[in-house]
């Protein structure tokens, strides 16, 4: 398929004055096949619908549009509407850009069931956005996730039990979707370079376990990791009905949270749930 000539990132954030705000989280990616790659992460976009958080200048947005995607993007900074615009006159029919805080937008309206998720997310509402995600009634409204995250937060989201980064994040993430690392992107891919490497997660939804409630189980590993060294009969002790659901699910109350798989969480998480 041909595609329209756009001018170079770099021209495009120049000719709109897109000095990058470290309020925003604003570091833009700039390479045209990095961002070709992130954009196949989903799979085929062809004919797809995807809603993107932070478009910015827009690179990640045109990588998806060339991909054959219908996206949907929130930006918070108006400074960048025009630029956008320009991506929605070269893809006719193809962009929706809305104006907003993607943090109070209701997503699933704007974008509809069955769209992909892709963002190189601002990194201070990233992990507040994915817990969003995971919390949508099951299965979701979205096909797939596909984030840049900083690589310390998506080695949390993938983390096995008893390793370094297994925590509450790993547990929400994995209990009925997949992650995966889908690829580690060097601090100096973006402009400006932020102060630590990058990772792009990739999340599929899986069938959830029955009778388990999303909110009782974030209860349980806020508590749980809250005090992560400690023997679990000590961190459960200010959750209602804890101890009672550690034992009801045969988990010995002197582990300590980090070695309980996601499938015990899960056990102990249906008691609380009943
Ligand atoms: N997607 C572009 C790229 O890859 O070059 C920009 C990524 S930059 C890391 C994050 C973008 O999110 C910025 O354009 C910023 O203005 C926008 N942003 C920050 N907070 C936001 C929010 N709460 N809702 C929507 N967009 C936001």
């Amino acid at each position: 398929m041909p595609h329209p000539a756009l001018p170079p990132l770099r021209d495009v954030i120049a000719a709109h004055g897109l000095q990058a705000s470290k309020a925003l989280g604003q570091n833009f990616l700039l390479d045209e096949q990095l961002l070709d790659r992130i954009a196949a992460i989903p799979g085929s976009l062809d004919g797809a619908r995807v809603y993107e958080v932070g478009p910015g200048p827009g690179g990640l947005t045109r990588a998806l549009l060339r991909a054959g995607a219908r996206v949907v993007a929130v930006e918070r900074d108006r400074r960048c509407l025009p630029a956008l615009a320009e991506l929605d006159a070269a893809f006719p029919n193809q962009l929706t850009v809305v104006e907003g805080d993607a943090m109070g937008i209701d997503a699933q309206a704007l974008a509809g069931d069955g769209a992909h998720v892709v963002a190189n997310l601002p990194y201070n509402v990233g992990t507040a956005l994915l817990v969003g995600w995971l919390s949508a009634s099951w299965k979701p409204w979205w096909a797939s996730l596909t984030l840049m995250f900083q690589q310390e937060v998506a080695e949390r989201i993938v983390a096995p039990p008893d390793s370094d980064h297994y925590g509450r994040l790993a547990v929400l993430s994995q209990w009925r979707s997949t992650p995966r690392i889908a690829m580690k992107v060097h601090r100096s891919a973006f402009t400006p370079p932020p102060k630590v490497m990058s990772a792009v997660v990739h999340l599929t939804p899986d069938d959830a376990p029955e009778g388990v409630a999303f909110r009782q189980l974030e209860k349980l590993t806020a508590a749980a990791f809250g005090q992560r060294r400690k023997m679990l009969r000590q961190s459960l002790k200010g959750l209602p009905g804890g101890l009672a659901a550690l034992e009801a699910a045969g988990i010995d109350s002197q582990r300590r949270a980090e070695t309980l798989s996601v499938a015990e969480f899960v056990a102990v998480a249906r008691v609380l749930s009943g």
